[in-house]
């Protein structure tokens, strides 16, 4: 939507016009899978796929909030209160944001808002991450708290841990907030160190969604983590990112079967990442290949975080790409999306492989994204 169209709808909803933009984009990671919540390495990349909250300050402390995206519902309520669910469902992640910045001692203002965004949701892009860091950038510049990108980061992570009660790591944020137009973003998931990996010009992003039903996939994604944590007790380290294969052949003994598989998969994707970094920097295509392959594989069997319908995008369109792409699931697995990097002229191999086998092997029609790596949050003023 053009920003006149954008600015024609928010002057119908509130009768006045926004005096900005802040807008914030969707990510997919390229490797560093249940890394990030083990205070390890990830490599993921913002995209062109972004959320816009339009917004205009009020003089009391209420917020209005309307989304283009669900036009036949909108939410209220007022900061300085304290903040509780209401019943909208979107609508608590834009409260889920007010309510960790009043926790933390923010002094917040009413607003306006009106939400545009084309980022898919539920796709594994993380449109809740875009929204979040949207909002809280709105904040940020609205009631002038002066918070850092990777602040803005940790209260949207916070949002969704402490309110809509999902317990993800920090990776998503922190790309939306901080991410570079054209580069990935190789995140220490320890110091939330960021250091910006330039994607190669001639590289694509090609994402499927597998429109796989999810199910379960709260309690196996908690249960993943008490597995993670239960190791790296057991092997008297603070977290997974201090553990080296050697420690973990050496407490084999003392853990559980799925233990020891969930660590066996951290610990060298952790590697992975890194070796991956280097070989984007170089334009590497086999590298990329067979880390991604490795990660796919670590995901599969050790991790145990695909389904077959993942697993079979990934075969049909690795074996589509052969040399030429590098393919693997992305995300927080249990269905949702793969990621596949190849040159401009192979996305039609990608494309065609897809329409011709998966749907034919699955019964189930998989979403094709062709990507551009975006910038991270933005704030833009607007005058009338
Ligand atoms: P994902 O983050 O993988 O896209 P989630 O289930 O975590 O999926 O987040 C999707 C939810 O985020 C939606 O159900 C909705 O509540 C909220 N959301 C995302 N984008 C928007 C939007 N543009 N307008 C309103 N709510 C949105
Ligand atoms: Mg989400």
């Amino acid at each position: 939507m053009t920003l006149n169209q954008l600015q024609t709808h928010f002057l119908s909803l509130f009768g006045t016009h926004a005096q900005g933009i802040a807008d914030a984009p969707g990510r997919v990671n390229l490797i560093g899978e249940f890394t990030d919540y083990n205070n390890g390495f990830v490599l993921p990349c913002s995209l062109g796929f972004r959320t816009q909250v339009m917004f205009k300050q009020r003089d009391d402390n209420v917020i209005t909030v309307h989304s283009l995206n669900y036009p036949s519902e909108h939410d209220s309520f007022t900061v300085h209160d304290e903040i509780v669910a209401g019943p909208s469902q979107w609508g608590n992640y834009i409260r889920s944001v007010a309510f960790v910045l009043q926790r933390a001692g923010h002094t917040l203002k009413g607003a306006d808002l009106l939400i545009s965004s084309d980022v898919p949701q539920g796709s594994g892009l993380s449109s809740s991450a875009a929204l979040e860091v949207a909002i809280a950038g709105m904040f940020n510049h609205i009631a002038g708290l002066a918070l850092n990108n990777e602040q803005i980061a940790l209260f949207g992570q916070q949002a969704e841990n402490d309110f809509m009660h999902c317990q993800c790591g920090i990776m998503d944020q922190l790309i939306s907030a901080k991410g570079e137009s054209g580069h990935a973003l190789l995140i220490d998931c320890q110091n939330l160190a960021t250091s910006a990996v330039k994607i190669p010009d001639d590289l694509n992003i090609v994402i499927v969604n597998s429109n796989y039903p999810r199910k379960l996939v709260d309690s196996e994604y908690n249960q993943r983590r008490i597995d993670c944590e239960q190791a790296a007790k057991k092997m008297n380290i603070a977290t997974l990112r201090d553990a080296t294969m050697t420690k973990l052949i050496n407490a084999k003994d003392t853990l559980t079967v799925n233990e020891y598989k969930r660590a066996h998969h951290v610990i060298s994707e952790n590697e992975r990442v890194i070796a991956a970094t280097n070989a984007l920097k170089n334009n590497d295509m086999d590298a990329l290949r067979e880390l991604m392959s490795a990660s796919h594989q670590s995901l599969k069997h050790n991790f145990e975080v695909t389904v077959p319908a993942t697993d079979g995008l990934v075969e049909i369109c690795q074996e589509a790409l052969a040399d030429r792409g590098a393919v693997r699931m992305t995300g927080g697995g249990f269905g949702g999306a793969i990621v596949c990097l190849c040159r401009a002229q192979d996305v039609a191999l990608v494309q065609e492989a897809v329409n011709t086998h998966y749907h034919a092997r699955f019964n189930l029609h998989g979403d094709i994204y062709v990507c551009t790596a975006g910038s991270g949050l933005t704030i833009t003023t607007l005058t009338d």
